[in-house]
């Protein structure tokens, strides 16, 4: 069988998801399947790599560039158009992060082209990766968050006193500020007062036009696996121990200064509870495949869930992959897992 892996993309998650492709090709079972590449790159353009028949020796085969173009010992890509990744026997493995990737747009695509493929349906991946969405369906749920106030970028253009006095009456300094549809932490502000506020809010909309604001909330931060279609499986709970304020992009990609500590040092109610929140969670957008569920855990042990994301980092400093392994489900079973489950939900659709 072959696995078609989609990476790269359009949303500033890109360099993230080259790290997560490069994991997952050292991990899938080579005497099962054989891979082909399919590069999106920066611009958008789609090209198709080499079909690898082992693991590859570097990074670099993954950084594919136009037949025409490269330069010398650059790897070269096909620019085909996006339907023509369809084939006979294989599964598309959309390792996107980020808007046009996890959003379900290309989910959407993938549906609309028939074909089977890794991770969360269409409208999971929409409400997953819109955090305003996420947070009415866990208000439905009953599921407890931090006060938020949702800004649209028209709504803070007409009149940003307005918005101010908004945030200002419910929620206290410091807030965060997020781009609504964006991950890795990019976008995101930590607010200490008005100035920065309304710098913050200027950042998130380079990458939305909607955005949120949070209540900041001094507390550890826990994440738990999701796996499964109709019978949802999960993880305990890992802590992300942190000697940053925040846990921003480069403390996620760059730095590498935050350890994992699996499973959280953290009372058994607040597991139990954990995953009953990212259980339900899971099922209230409709998850199917995988996901992984973050939460805030402060000092009087109250739980806030704050996102849920369908498709979480996968490199091998991830979390998601790293509390499977602690259950004793390998990298490369676990990818064995995704593809059984994107294969079983294809056929239940036909
Ligand atoms: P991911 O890479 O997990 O998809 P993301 O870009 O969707 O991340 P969040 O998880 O919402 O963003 O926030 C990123 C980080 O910012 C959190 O892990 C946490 O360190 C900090 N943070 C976010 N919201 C709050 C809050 N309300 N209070 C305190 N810290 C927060
Ligand atoms: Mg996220
Ligand atoms: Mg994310
Ligand atoms: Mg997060």
């Amino acid at each position: 069988m072959k696995i078609i892996l989609l990476y790269g993309g359009q949303s500033a998650e890109h360099e993230v998801s080259i790290l997560s492709a490069f994991s997952v090709l050292n991990a899938i079972y080579y005497n099962y399947y054989q891979v082909q590449l399919v590069y999106i790159t920066k611009e958008g353009q789609w090209l198709k790599g080499p079909l690898l028949t082992e693991k590859p020796a570097s990074k670099e085969v993954l950084s594919l560039t136009v037949s025409n173009g490269g330069q010398p010992g650059e790897t070269y890509g096909e620019l085909i158009m996006p339907c023509q990744i369809k084939e006979t026997n294989a599964i598309v493995f959309p390792l996107l992060h980020g808007p046009n990737g996890e959003d379900g747009t290309i989910q959407g695509f993938l549906e609309t082209i028939d074909v089977p493929y890794v991770g969360a349906g269409v409208l999971t991946s929409a409400c997953g990766m819109d955090k305003i969405t996420t947070k009415y369906l866990l208000q439905a749920a009953g599921i407890p968050q931090v006060p938020f106030v949702p800004v649209l970028k028209n709504q803070w253009k007409e009149n940003p006193k307005k918005i101010f006095e908004q945030c200002e009456g419910s929620l206290l300094y410091p807030m965060f500020v997020k781009p609504a549809n964006m991950g890795s932490s990019v976008g995101i502000s930590k607010a200490e007062n008005r100035e920065e506020l309304q710098l913050a809010l200027e950042e998130a909309y380079r990458y939305d036009t909607r955005a949120v604001i949070e209540q900041g909330i001094e507390a550890r931060e826990i994440e738990v696996a999701i796996l499964g279609n109709e019978d949802v499986r999960t993880t305990m709970a890992g802590e992300i121990v942190k000697d940053v304020a925040f846990y921003d992009y480069n403390s996620k990609y760059i730095d590498n200064n935050i350890t994992m500590a699996i499973p959280a040092q953290i009372p058994d109610e607040v597991q139990v509870k954990a995953q009953e929140y990212a259980k339900l969670a899971y099922t209230m957008i409709g998850g199917s495949g995988l996901s992984r569920c973050d939460f805030f855990l402060t000092s009087k042990n109250e739980l806030f869930l704050n996102e849920l994301n369908t498709m979480p980092g996968f490199t091998q400093f991830s979390m998601y992959p790293a509390l499977w392994e602690a259950t004793g489900l390998q990298y490369g079973d676990l990818i064995e897992e995704l593809i059984q489950l994107g294969l079983n939900r294809y056929e239940q659709r036909q």
